[in-house]
């Protein structure tokens, strides 16, 4: 959660760091602040609310300075006020801090400063962080290397996550970042050079990007920067260029990310399939997937690791990896896997999924994964993300930054990643190569079919309309439309704050049925195969009992007109589709349910894109 930028240079550093900012509050947006080095002191603004009202005051107060670090603040330790935002500053005036994740020790470490006479004038635990790297500051004796010394001897005292960025009062031309579980990378550019928690802080303004290593401290002193480890040799720095990505996070002629993410949907699908496809057009071809044949050939299980949405779209992989490869399949939830104690007895693969591929629970659930011995594998959006460089292989999503917060575009690619894994995976297997063939065609197809879809959005707007008054909904689903009524319920969730749950359709009759009455609408997903049938007896259990039923479901299927009050078609497709496909029209539901209540869809209420806390 949360982002931080810092600057470095020969430019003056509000602008730079007050867009970053911008380009960084989908991370988190309950306040904002800005340190700059003023030569004797550090001048400071912090708002809570939005970036733009600390980009306010900021304009007003007007700063010259080349060195300034910024956050804007997802709050974990301390209620989201004034004092409790970053920069925080260290008792003596020498230091400031932006601080990313959790540090789980701050208890003791405060306790251990209070004793030695330090004030506190925040809840934080980052104000802690703050004040140990000036409590080893004073300490130390003086020399160059001071500054880093008190850095390198503060973090191996805390546990937890951190990504930080600080200055300090004696050093006009050094910023230090320093990382352990939560991301930096830093941005290296002609007139400037960045810390920052991702790369789209920097786009357009630093051209090759280092990213950091878990233990490691990027020293930016005057035009110059190393990498080092904690205990202090030298690490190497591997750069990127940065990919030049501006246009595609402008909003365009869309209202919000969210919107203009779900149009995407065509695009961006065509981005995950292309060039992915055996030449025999029987299979899939995962350039991540290479080396690992053997292994992959010789699978006795699966476990999918992730949270949220992400997950759901796992759930949507369980079904089709399982039906296309006969290899049992598990989803966890990352936070769980991470401390059960699983037997993972035989050759298991580890599947980790995160759309910005630094989720600190995926992330721990792979290194658990990788003490046990387990071959992992990533599914990710962010090229050179943690995800991407700690799993043993993996495959790109390649569907352009999300900024909405309510995942859309990344769920379609990666449901479709599952399947071109089950494809592969199939194929390496029993799958014959008529069967591939179909699902080659069909994969190649998605992208056409889900702009049809897309093209019937008014008609999803109307029933939103229709149905906004509802403040509980039930959505239902069999089979690989279950996870898809997770989904649409956890959207719905996410940013309306009305009530929705999603169940297996014929669960409803197992409890959730108590709860029908004409306020709470059911939303059934129909297959489009014979266990239509039940789906639809179960639409009209609903009605007997005076519910309200909106019905998504494939052309072929013959509803009949008492099973439903609303009916929302979707194109004749195979299987493996379906479930993306019947997914579009709740993410557009949601959307609208949440826009016809006033509601902000791009930053919901508590939430944060990319969630590096555990
Ligand atoms: N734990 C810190 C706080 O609550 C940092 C949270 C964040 O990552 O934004 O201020």
């Amino acid at each position: 959660m949360c982002g931080i930028v810092g600057y470095l240079g020969n430019g003056i550093a509000q602008e730079s760091l007050i867009d970053g900012l911008k380009r960084l509050e989908y991370r988190g947006y309950d306040s904002a602040g800005v340190a700059f080095h003023e030569g004797n002191k550090f001048s400071m603004a912090r708002e809570t609310g939005r970036v733009k009202n600390l980009a306010e005051v900021v304009q007003k107060k007007s700063s010259s300075s080349s060195l300034g670090i910024a956050h804007t603040r997802w709050a974990t330790h301390g209620a989201v006020t004034v004092s409790n935002t970053h920069p925080h500053r260290s008792h003596d005036g020498k230091f400031v801090l932006v601080h990313n994740g959790v540090i789980e020790n701050f208890s003791p470490l405060k306790k251990f400063l209070k004793g030695k006479g330090i004030q506190f004038t925040s809840e934080t635990d980052s104000e802690v962080l703050c004040n140990l790297i000036a409590f080893h500051y004073a300490e130390s004796p003086k020399s160059e290397e001071r500054f880093v010394d008190a850095v390198r001897l503060a973090l191996p005292q805390c546990r937890g996550a951190y990504g930080i960025a600080v200055l300090c009062l004696d050093k006009s031309d050094v910023l230090i970042g320093a990382r352990r579980g939560s991301p930096l990378v830093v941005g290296l550019g002609d007139d400037a050079n960045f810390i920052a928690s991702d790369a789209s802080a920097f786009v357009g303004r630093a051209k090759e990007a280092v990213f950091l290593n878990d233990g490691e401290l990027a020293i930016l002193r005057g035009r110059d920067f190393r990498i080092t480890t904690l205990e202090g040799q030298e690490a190497q720095a591997v750069s990127h260029p940065v990919d030049q990505i501006s246009e595609e996070v402008e909003l365009g002629d869309f209202d919000s990310y969210m919107e203009k993410e779900i149009f995407e949907q065509p695009t961006a699908l065509k981005n995950t399939l292309r060039g992915r496809f055996g030449d025999d057009g029987t299979t899939s071809k995962l350039g991540g997937l290479e080396g690992h044949e053997d292994e992959l050939r010789d699978l006795d299980r699966i476990i999918f690791v992730a949270c949220g949405t992400a997950r759901h779209a796992c759930m949507v992989g369980e079904y089709l990896i399982e039906r296309l490869a006969r290899v049992p399949v598990e989803v966890e939830h990352a936070s769980e896997f991470r401390y059960r104690n699983s037997p993972n007895a035989g050759k298991s693969l580890v599947i980790a999924v995160s759309q910005s591929g630094e989720t600190l629970d995926t992330l721990e659930a792979v290194r658990e994964a990788k003490t046990k011995g387990l071959l992992t594998l990533g599914i990710t959006n962010v090229v050179g993300s943690s995800l991407a460089r700690e799993t043993d292989g993996g495959v790109y999503q390649r569907v352009g930054p999300e900024i909405g917060v309510a995942s859309t575009k990344a769920f379609s690619s990666q449901a479709c990643l599952c399947a071109m894994l089950g494809l592969a995976l199939g194929r390496m297997r029993d799958l014959s190569p008529m069967d591939g063939q179909a699902v080659v065609e069909a994969l190649n197809g998605l992208p056409d079919l889900v702009a049809h879809v897309l093209q019937q959005a008014e008609q999803i707007r109307e029933l939103a309309v229709k149905y906004s008054k509802a403040e509980h909904l039930l959505f239902l689903g069999r089979q690989s439309l279950y996870p898809v009524a997770l989904e649409g319920a956890l959207k719905l969730k996410e940013i309306s704050y009305a009530h929705a749950e999603g169940y297996p359709a014929a669960e409803l009759k197992h409890g959730p049925i108590a709860l029908i009455n004409p306020d709470c609408p059911c939303i059934f997903m129909v297959e489009g195969t014979e266990l239509s049938a039940k789906t639809i007896a179960n639409m009209q259990e609903v009605k007997a009992r005076k519910g309200q039923v909106l019905a998504i479901a494939p052309e072929e299927i013959e509803i009949p007109d008492e099973a439903a009050d609303d009916i929302f078609r979707l194109p004749v497709a195979h299987e493996v589709v379906r479930p993306i496909l019947a997914n579009l029209p709740l993410q557009l539901f949601a959307y609208h349910f949440a826009r016809l209540r006033g509601l902000d869809v791009d930053k919901p209420r508590n939430l944060a894109k990319s969630v590096t806390v555990e």
